[in-house]
């Protein structure tokens, strides 16, 4: 049997979140302005110690964002450290300390690769050289900024003497925290956790050792963990483990593996569990990237009980097949809490008390779309609150509103759409296509009206809530001159949840620049 440890002593680890960093380099995975400063203000309100903002020499849009996120970091109720990644060259750290400059605190994040295969192939420097541009880019970020963190990157790939030597050496140019990344999700947990003590050990007490661990063979979690039982006090991670190819550290699998292990782990972290799965809806419909159903933790069968053994064990005790309740993280439960006559004085109540806060603006979008929802649903739940607004498009100024649709369909039919939308100038605009099913006729159908020249790239539709009436959920990736943007789209309807979502993106493009084609314009 598994016992307590009974060890009372308890270490804190601090939680780096790299969701706006790593995480928004999945592909297809791009944030606008507008939602990289909503997703930092719900990282805040999740608990995070610090939150990687961005790249900011990679592009201005980077840059400004980083920034804004530095200036908003004074109006929160937490104080997380923000941080800005700059490689180990000055024009990265000048850029990424005009950044990260506003925040209440500020951190630079200066990396440079350690292996032999990084050196060789990809930097074609010597070792000696290598570690010489490690302590002059800490040296210049520490002319700037108290807080500097230094990455060895591909660590877990490089020969042990060496790492050492530069981790030591970048302590010494005043580096403040060390991570050792596993850049290339590679190493085991039993030459990770030893790799990791044998840095803790080399380092000055008052040092951070931190760890970055991908999951492309699955072991993040297991990696970061085992870094932490051999002495490193931070972990980066990402909401629903997202990030370059199979992606990091997931936040809420690392977070609740030491609450729920917590007697047998002694170290516990800042996070606000109940902010775990707002966190998590946030990062799926602002990156398109659905959650998997079978997800620790944040997946939609995370806590379902379909066997008859199981359902009739929960009925007698939770504990039966339950090692986290539900609620812990902030779940909502299916259950009946508004109807058609509820006000919105009941709605905006209600979506407060399950921790979804929205201005004017969308209050009221949300609100239009619940009584449109309550007309054809006879009750509508928690869960169908957070599926409409826990998601709701942030900052997407509405070029194009869905006015209403037509589609006649069938086995023997060509499907034919009608589709009319409402143009942000105050016009109507109507278009009928034809196309190989009913999605791809409602789409030819906007094309024409919005003559913006977009390919579907991706197109995936699942059910948000459950039952017979559940809220279907469509996400959907459009390519304009080589960009990808991702929409969102909820409704009864999986075929106007389909429309919405295609505008959704539509809206994000030609707030983005693209060009915008009003019937005005037309002959
Ligand atoms: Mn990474």
């Amino acid at each position: 049997m598994i016992t307590d440890s009974g060890d009372g002593n308890s270490r804190r680890v601090y939680i780096f979140d790299t969701t706006l960093r790593d995480g928004e380099q999945s592909p297809g995975a791009s944030l606008s302005h507008a939602e990289k400063l909503e997703l930092a203000a719900q990282l805040a309100r999740l608990g995070v110690d610090m939150i990687e903002a961005g790249f900011p020499i990679t592009s201005p849009g980077d840059f400004a964002a980083v920034r804004a996120i530095a200036e908003a970091s004074h109006g929160w109720e937490q104080n997380p450290v923000i941080v800005g990644l700059a490689r180990a060259v000055s024009a990265d750290i000048d850029a990424c300390w005009r950044a990260v400059e506003p925040a209440r605190r500020p951190r630079i994040h200066t990396f440079i690769s350690t292996s032999p295969l990084h050196m060789e192939h990809q930097m074609r420097k010597p070792a000696a050289e290598v570690l010489r541009q490690a302590v002059a880019a800490v040296e210049r970020a520490r002319g700037y900024c108290a807080d500097v963190e230094f990455s060895a990157m591909d660590a877990s790939r490089s020969e042990i003497g060496f790492l050492r030597e530069v981790c030591q050496a970048a302590v010494e140019a005043g580096a403040t925290t060390i991570n050792i990344p596993d850049t290339v999700g590679y190493a085991l947990p039993e030459e990770f956790g030893p790799m990791v003590a044998a840095i803790v050990e080399a380092l000055p007490q008052g040092v951070v050792v931190s760890v970055h661990t991908h999951d492309d063979l699955g072991l993040a979690t297991a990696n970061a963990l085992a870094a932490v039982e051999a002495g490193a006090a931070q972990v980066e991670c990402t909401v629903n483990g997202i990030g370059e190819r199979a992606g990091n550290t997931s936040l809420e699998e690392f977070v609740m593996i030491l609450h729920t292990r917590r007697n047998r782990l002694a170290y516990h972290t800042g996070i606000n569990t109940r902010e775990i799965y707002r966190s998590s809806r946030l990062v799926s419909a602002l990156t398109g990237m659905v959650v998997p159903p079978n997800k620790a933790v944040v997946g939609a069968n995370a806590f379902a009980h379909e066997s008859g053994i199981h359902q009739d064990g929960m009925l007698k005790s939770r504990e039966t097949f339950e090692i986290m309740n539900p609620t812990l993280i902030g779940r909502p439960q299916s259950r009946l809490v508004l109807g058609k006559l509820s006000g919105s004085h009941a709605f905006r109540n209600r979506l407060e008390e399950i921790g979804i806060r929205l201005d004017e603006e969308r209050l009221k979008t949300a609100f239009a779309q619940f009584k449109e929802l309550a007309d054809r649903k006879s009750e509508v739940t928690d869960e169908d609150l957070e599926a409409i607004a826990g998601g709701a498009p942030v900052g997407v100024s509405e070029t194009y509103a869905l006015e209403n649709f037509q589609i006649s369909t069938g086995n023997r039919t060509t499907p034919t759409a009608t589709v009319r939308l409402r143009v942000a100038d105050g016009s109507e605009s109507e278009e009928a296509a034809t196309g190989d099913g009913p999605v791809d006729a409602i789409y030819h159908a906007i094309d024409r009206i919005t003559g913006v020249p977009v390919r579907l790239q991706d197109y995936s539709l699942a059910a948000a809530t459950s039952g017979k009436d559940a809220l279907g959920e469509v996400s959907v990736k459009l390519e304009y001159k080589g960009h990808i943007y991702s929409g969102r789209g909820v409704s009864t309807d999986v075929l106007e949840a389909s429309l919405r979502a295609y505008i959704h993106a539509l809206n994000k493009i030609v707030a983005n620049g693209g060009r915008s084609r009003g019937p005005q314009q037309e002959g």
